[in-house]
C-alpha cells in the first residue's frame, strides 16, 4: 500500500517539476532576446586560445591578482590560455612570449623551487596574463583541479600556490541489487571511484558472494566538490552508506574522529573497520604464506615472515590501517618499503615496491585503504609481488592468522559529537531522496 502512495507522491513530483522546468525555459528565453550577444571574433584555436576583455564590460573586484577570470578592470588586459600538449615543455611553452633568456629561466628556476616542471601532463592548463605593453605580468599554472600555481612576475618574481575556493553537494541515491553490488551502482550511475570505496567499506563485514543476494537495498550519500567556474567536479568522500542484507542491516556514517581521521561508525559509535586489513591489495593472490620455506633466490631454508601477493606491477598498496609513516625508502632486501606505525603495538610494512605514491613521506599521517604505493620487485625478489608484514610489539606475526583488535568505539564528547553529526548526515540523505 505504501508503495503505491509514494509511487503517486513520485509521479506527482515528477509532473511538477516538469511544470516548473517548463517555466524556467519560457523565462530563460525571453530573458535571451534581451541580451544583445556581441561579435567577438573567435580567436584561433590551437593551443593558444587568446581572450581579449578589453572590450568586455567591467566587472567589479577590487584585486586582480585574486581570480584570473575577474581580471577585466585594466584595459587592455589579455589572457592567453595554453593547453600543454605531448612532449611539450615549460621553457617551449616560454618560448611564445617575449621572455629573454635570463628572464626565462629566473620563471623556471623560481617554479621549480615549488612545483617540478616536468610533472606537466597533457591537457594541464597554463594561463598568461598580458598586460598592455604585451608582457607577461603573471602565469598561472593549474595543478589539479582545486590548486593553481600563481607566479607574479611584475617585480620580484613571486610564486604562490593558491587553494581555489571550493564547494560540496552532497548526492543520494538509494537502489536495488539485481546483478551486483558494482554492476548495479554502475547502472544507476554511481561513480566507479565511489563505488569502489563502497565496497571496500563493506568489505569489513560482508562476504559478497554468500551475504548479498538479490533485491538487497543499498543507499548512499555521497560527496561531489566543485570549484567555482570550472565544470569538472571532484568526488569526495562517502558520507552514508546503507545495505539491508538478510538479517543484518549494515550501516555507515562517516565522521572525523578527534585524532583527525577520516572513519566511519555505526549509530552505536563503532568502528566498523577492522584496525589492520589482512590484504592491503586487491585481486591478488597468496603466492607465499607465512612461514618456513625455501627462499628463492638464497636457496636457504629461512622462516618467511610476512605473506606475499603476487599482482602485476603498478597495482595500487593500500595502507592496512590508520597510522603515521615511520620509514618510506630502500630498505636492504626489501627493496623500496613503507612502514607504518599505527599504534604503540602494531605496525605494518610493505616490500618490493615499484614506487611510492606522490606525498607519502616518514611522518604522513594514512588512512586505512589509502593507497600508499605501487606493487614492484625491488630488493630481492623473483619477480612482481608485495611482500606484506604485520608487526605486534615489534615481533612480525601472520596475517592471516592474527586475531585483529576490533576498531575505535567512540566515547564521551566524542561519541556526543559523532551522536551530532550522524543525525544530519542522515537527515540530509533522507532529504535527498525524497525531497
Ligand atoms: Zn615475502
Amino acid at each position: 500500500m505504501s508503495f503505491s502512495f509514494k509511487k503517486t507522491t513520485l509521479l506527482f513530483s515528477i509532473f511538477c517539476g516538469f511544470l516548473f522546468f517548463l517555466i524556467n525555459i519560457f523565462e530563460l528565453n525571453s530573458n535571451y532576446k534581451n541580451i544583445k550577444t556581441p561579435n567577438s571574433p573567435k580567436s584561433q584555436q590551437n593551443t593558444l586560445i587568446t581572450k581579449d576583455f578589453s572590450n568586455k564590460p567591467q566587472i567589479e573586484t577590487d584585486d586582480s591578482t585574486e581570480n584570473s577570470f575577474k581580471n577585466v578592470k585594466k584595459p587592455k588586459s589579455k589572457e592567453t590560455i595554453i593547453i600543454v600538449k605531448k612532449d611539450q615543455t615549460f621553457s617551449s611553452i616560454l618560448d611564445n612570449f617575449n621572455f629573454d633568456n635570463k628572464k626565462k629561466f629566473a620563471i623556471i628556476n623560481a617554479i621549480n623551487a615549488i612545483y617540478d616542471l616536468r610533472e606537466l601532463k597533457v591537457n594541464q592548463k597554463i594561463i598568461f596574463l598580458i598586460d598592455k605593453n604585451e608582457n607577461v605580468e603573471k602565469i598561472i599554472i593549474e595543478l589539479n583541479f582545486n590548486t593553481n600555481l600563481e607566479a607574479d612576475l611584475r617585480s620580484d618574481i613571486k610564486i604562490v600556490k593558491k587553494e581555489l575556493e571550493t564547494f560540496s553537494e552532497i548526492n543520494s541515491q538509494e537502489y536495488v541489487i539485481s546483478n551486483s553490488l558494482y554492476a548495479d551502482g554502475i547502472n544507476n550511475n554511481i561513480p566507479n571511484q565511489i563505488l569502489i570505496k563502497l565496497i571496500q567499506l563493506f568489505s569489513f563485514d560482508l562476504d559478497f558472494q554468500r551475504d548479498i543476494q538479490k533485491d538487497t537495498k543499498v543507499s548512499i550519500s555521497y560527496e561531489k566538490i566543485f570549484v567555482k567556474n570550472k565544470s569538472d567536479y571532484a568526488l569526495g568522500d562517502i558520507e552514508y552508506a546503507k545495505i539491508i542484507i538478510k538479517n543484518n542491516t549494515l550501516e555507515y556514517f562517516k565522521f572525523l574522529t578527534d585524532d583527525g581521521f577520516v572513519d566511519y561508525f555505526n549509530r552505536q559509535g563503532k568502528n566498523v573497520k577492522k584496525s589492520i586489513l589482512k590484504t592491503p591489495i586487491d585481486g591478488a593472490r597468496i603466492s607465499s604464506s607465512f612461514g618456513m620455506r625455501k627462499h628463492p633466490i638464497s636457496g636457504f631454508n629461512k622462516m618467511h615472515k610476512g605473506v606475499d601477493f603476487a599482482a602485476p606491477i603498478g597495482t595500487p598498496v593500500y595502507a592496512g590501517g590508520n597510522g603515521v609513516i615511520e620509514m618510506v625508502g630502500v630498505n636492504g632486501g626489501y627493496g623500496k618499503y613503507i612502514r607504518i606505525r599505527h599504534n604503540n603495538e602494531y605496525k605494518t610494512a610493505y616490500a618490493h615496491l615499484s614506487s611510492y605514491r606522490k606525498g607519502i613521506s616518514k611522518g604522513v599521517r594514512v588512512n586505512q585503504g589509502e593507497v600508499i604505493g605501487y606493487v614492484g620487485s625491488t630488493g630481492r625478489s623473483t619477480g612482481p609481488h608485495l611482500h606484506y608484514e604485520i608487526i605486534y610489539q615489534n615481533k612480525k606475526v601472520n596475517p592471516l592468522k592474527l586475531k585483529l583488535p576490533s576498531g575505535k568505539i567512540l566515547t564521551g564528547d566524542e561519541l556526543a559529537r559523532f551522536e551530532k553529526n550522524y543525525k544530519m548526515i542522515l537527515a540530509n540523505h533522507l532529504n535527498n531522496l525524497f525531497e
